[in-house]
């Protein structure tokens, strides 16, 4: 049940001065920090990041396109891997646009968790509370294709505890990992 995560607070967080807010919101629900660092990639490390793979590609493509059916857009593109190697573009050239706050969360059911927290991909869709509604709501898919960038949506999270396991060995040797016990132990 215990799982390991991997968060990021993306360029725009670090730049906005969310770091300690966005933190908190992991630490208030028990989530122990087990690693952490200030880290500026390069572009070869953040290709390793952003790794094009068919099924996240199909993914993306299909949020995308059921947020402008939505609005009733036509959606302009049709082949789901052309659209993710743009957004795959995108997201090495943010992520390199400054530093990022790198850790590793551990706690029961962590993957998930972490996710419903941050919220929806889109920040415009997603629902108040979540961390990416509550600072960056102004933010959606138009606005950042209308500008050729990826959404700053101000933080990345493993979507499923086999990823966030690659992820962690990307950005942590294992002796940046600590094992300690958090007074929220003693209750969970
Ligand atoms: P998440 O970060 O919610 O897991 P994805 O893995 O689907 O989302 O996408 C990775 C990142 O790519 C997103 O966080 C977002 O910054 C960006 N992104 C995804 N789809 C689009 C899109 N259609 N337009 C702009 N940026 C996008």
């Amino acid at each position: 049940m215990t799982e390991r995560t991997l968060v990021l607070v993306k360029p725009d967080g670090v730049k906005r001065g969310l770091i300690g807010k966005i933190i908190s919101r992991f630490e208030d629900i028990g989530l122990k920090i087990v690693g952490m660092k200030l880290i500026w990639a390069d572009e070869k490390f953040a290709e390793k990041h952003y790794e094009l793979d068919d099924e996240w590609a199909k993914n993306v493509f299909n949020k995308t396109k059921t947020a402008a059916e939505k609005e009733g857009k036509k959606f302009e593109y049709d082949d789901h891997l052309k659209f993710g190697k743009q957004i795959q573009k995108w997201n090495m050239n943010f992520l390199r646009e400054g530093p990022v706050i790198a850790m590793v969360l551990e706690g029961a059911h962590s993957v998930e968790i972490v996710r419903k927290i941050v919220g929806h991909t889109e920040p415009r869709q997603a629902i108040p509370g979540t961390i990416r509604a509550d600072f960056a709501s102004l933010e959606s898919y138009n606005v950042a294709n209308s500008k050729e960038r990826v959404v700053r949506n101000l933080i990345h999270a493993s979507d499923s505890v086999e990823n966030a396991e690659r992820e962690i060995s990307l950005w942590f040797k294992k002796n940046e990992l600590f094992d300690y016990k958090t007074v929220h132990q003693d209750h969970f």
